[in-house]
């Protein structure tokens, strides 16, 4: 189908400086987990963007000296020779289809704290970011930078973006932005300089500026200098002669770069989830910079509606249309759109979980897209897969995420698919969950799946089919896939941090009796020990429905773990709106119908809370019941010609939505194949000469 005249604006080819990407769609900067140790899986992740139809491609951050090192978080280098050749993958691989690769040049300042190369942190007037969560925190103070710091920080800028130009990058970055060096000099927190580069805004500028003059004096003929700006505090700063600071800086350096990529200054405001924050979020702080420049601007906001992508351009918004997580979740989006395609788009849900990958220092994962980070390393193509040698009748019971992936890429691959579900509507566990607060977004992965499954003449879906291990052997297919789910259990929690024994009452519920149409009677208590977003949620949830409510959880913070997916700060300040009571590092001992006894996780210190009604949101375990029946019967699903029953997604492990939709197209992908129990492909990073210290030399 040909594109829509009203989206043809986003296919412009666009100038940056020297160099002119084919069109609007602008793959910003962004983690990818992967670093120069995974030079074939990263440059084929970021391929599969280009040979989608964005225009202009980047790197996550990319150090420019061992003084920038945030291990173990991940980051990549240019350093030397070995890392221009590890770079180079990529870069080819995005020419190879027209697109500009972006290198997202970084120095960390005082957010990093060194931990392999063991050099000081260096700072604008040694301030720290004293972070409070473990996996940020460090003990080591960052050093006042001087004169000679500032040129030899410089100097590294501009020999990487040498290296970057004969690594075949088309545009390089400046980053001032998120807490780094640059940012560092701009805000009068961390900048207390009496000298040239502290004080007024033009001084606080001076860094930045000079760090976009020797860029651009290195490689501003052959390459375009982009400067990555956070303006949010900037922006909420009076300036003099303009309506803020972030005004007047982008007025200092209007006509600097070659092109100004805008975001916000934290993670959990750039990034945030779409729990807490819709689309084009970062528009009201950077709705300015266009006015005040004539180079193009690029900014993110989860943008996945065309409409919206256009509307930002007419309203002189943006010039560039910036996609990290729309483009990790849908690599093909520009494409789609160009196609006359939009309904297919695998829209960003905006969960976070690529985020997680980040904090967890692995290759990036998605919710909404299995094939991320496999690219090259299990050779799957986000919209390619093999057809099946031979076409089998294959049943999947579970219509939930995993149950609607498996079914849908064994539909592609050709298979006759039956998807079953108990429940009237297909979706497992998000039926309920999308109506929590904040998640309905999360419902595209049922729609996605389901929109394409209708289309497909080889797939029959059977709703309101709750099937037996009878039902399944007389309906005789030649594979069965289950994708049952799991369920909440009413188990309770030691201090070793085991679930252990039951909480067996009436008005003591789990999740899936709430999800059930259930609920808890009088003040109730919820105890959460599962630390992802559902005791968080549903807690919410409670409370906005009138229940006095209050939270306990024996983790230090509500929802633990969702500091990996930046939404820890939000889930606080929703519970603490809702006049939620948060009580940590507690233990739920004994309830009686009147009574919760809690217990300090570490002084084992009792109190009791006064309450009608438990909620417990804990261990889940997988519905085993069907996979236990089905393989007592081994003998007659061979006599019937069942080759095979699989489990996948909570059936097989009960996990987040994002492991459950990767298990379904793992098992699709692989099922009937020999690859099915291999390993991936390991990668290595490319040495081709390491540099020889001499300690000998290093003493005299
Ligand atoms: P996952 O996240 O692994 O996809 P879900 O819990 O979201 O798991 O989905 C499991 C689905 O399986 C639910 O919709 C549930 O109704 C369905 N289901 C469970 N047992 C059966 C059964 N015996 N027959 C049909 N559907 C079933
Ligand atoms: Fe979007 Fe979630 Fe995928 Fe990240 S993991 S790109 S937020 S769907």
């Amino acid at each position: 189908m040909p594109c829509n005249p009203r989206y043809e604006i986003l296919f412009e080819p666009m100038r940056i400086g020297p160099v002119t990407a084919p069109n609007r769609f602008y793959q910003v900067p962004h983690a990818s987990g992967m670093t120069n140790a995974l030079p074939r899986v990263r440059a084929a992740f970021r391929e599969a963007k280009a040979e989608g139809g964005w225009g202009v491609i980047c790197t996550g951050a990319c150090s420019i000296d061992p003084s920038s090192d945030d291990a173990p978080l991940p980051f990549a280098t240019m350093w030397d020779d070995n890392d221009i050749r590890a770079h180079a993958l990529m870069t080819e691989a995005v020419h190879r289809h027209g697109a500009l690769a972006g290198v997202e040049l970084w120095h960390g300042g005082a957010s990093v704290m060194n931990r392999t190369s063991r050099l000081p942190p260096l700072s604008p007037s040694g301030i720290p970011w004293m972070a409070t969560h473990v996996g940020f925190m460090g003990n080591l103070r960052p050093k006042t930078m001087d004169k000679a710091d500032i040129k030899e920080v410089l100097r590294c800028q501009a020999e990487a973006a040498r290296k970057a130009r004969t690594a075949g990058f088309d545009v390089v970055y400046v980053y001032a932005g998120m807490g780094y060096l640059g940012y560092e000099f701009l805000l009068p927190e961390y900048n207390h300089r009496t000298d040239e580069y502290g004080g007024p805004i033009e001084n606080r500028v001076r860094f930045v500026r000079e760090m976009i003059e020797v860029t651009k004096d290195a490689v501003g003929k052959d390459c375009g200098v982009a400067l990555r700006v956070s303006l949010e505090e900037l922006r909420g700063r009076p300036g003099r002669n303009q309506p803020s600071e972030a005004h007047e800086l982008i007025e200092l350096i209007a006509d600097l770069p070659d092109l100004f990529d805008v975001k916000m200054d934290s993670s959990p405001t750039d990034c945030s989830a779409s729990r807490f924050t819709g689309e084009g979020s970062h528009e009201p702080v950077i709705d300015f910079v266009k006015s005040l420049t004539k180079k193009p601007v690029v900014g993110v906001g989860r943008f996945t509606s065309p409409d919206t992508m256009v509307s930002q351009i007419r309203r002189g918004v943006l010039d560039f249309i910036g996609g990290a997580r729309p483009s990790i979740a849908d690599p093909f989006l520009p494409a789609k759109i160009r196609e006359g395609r939009e309904a297919e788009i695998r829209e960003c849900i905006g969960c976070n979980i690529c985020i997680s990958s980040w904090h967890d220092g692995v290759p990036v994962r998605c919710t909404q897209n299995p094939t991320a980070g496999e690219e090259w390393r299990r050779g799957w193509h986000p919209e390619r897969v093999e057809r099946a040698d031979a076409a089998e009748r294959i049943l999947i019971v579970g219509g939930g995420p995993a149950g609607l992936e498996c079914a849908l890429t064994l539909g592609r691959r050709g298979h006759e698919v039956m998807l079953a579900d108990s429940s009237r509507s297909f979706g497992g566990r998000l039926t309920f969950e999308k109506t929590l607060p904040g998640l309905s977004a999360w419902n595209r992965v049922v729609d996605y799946r389901l929109g394409r499954l209708e289309e497909m003449s080889n797939v029959s879906l059977y709703p309101e089919s709750r099937l037996s291990a009878d039902e399944i052997i007389a309906l005789a297919p030649d594979r069965v896939v289950l994708a049952t789910g799991a369920r909440w259990t009413d188990m309770l929690y030691s201090s070793l941090e085991i679930p252990v024994g039951r909480l067996d009452r009436p008005d003591v519920l789990t999740p899936d009796d709430i999800a059930g149409g259930r609920l808890p009677q009088g003040p109730t208590l919820v105890f959460d020990f599962d630390n992802y977003y559902m005791g968080g949620v549903l807690t919410e949830h409670l409370a906005a429905q009138g229940i006095p409510v209050s939270y306990v959880t024996p983790a230090g913070q509500a929802s633990a773990w969702t500091i990996m997916t930046n939404e820890l700060p939000l889930v606080h300040r929703a519970l603490a709106r809702r006049k939620v009571a948060v009580t940590t590092l507690h233990i739920l001992k004994s309830f009686d119908g009147e009574t919760a006894t809690l217990v300090h996780l570490f002084t084992s210190e009792e109190t009791r809370v006064a309450c009608r009604s438990v909620v417990i949101v804990g261990l889940r375990l997988p519905r085993g019941e069907l996979f236990e029946a089905l393989t007592e019967r081994a003998d007659e699903l061979a006599a019937t010609g069942i080759r095979s029953v699989d489990r996948i997604g909570d059936a097989l492990a009960p996990g987040a939505i994002a492991h459950a939709v990767h298990s379904g197209h793992k098992l699709a992908r692989e099922i009937g194949t020999n690859v099915r129990w291999q390993p991936y492909r390991r990668d290595t990073p490319i040495v081709d000469a390491v540099a020889d210290f001499d300690m000998r030399t290093a003493a005299e």
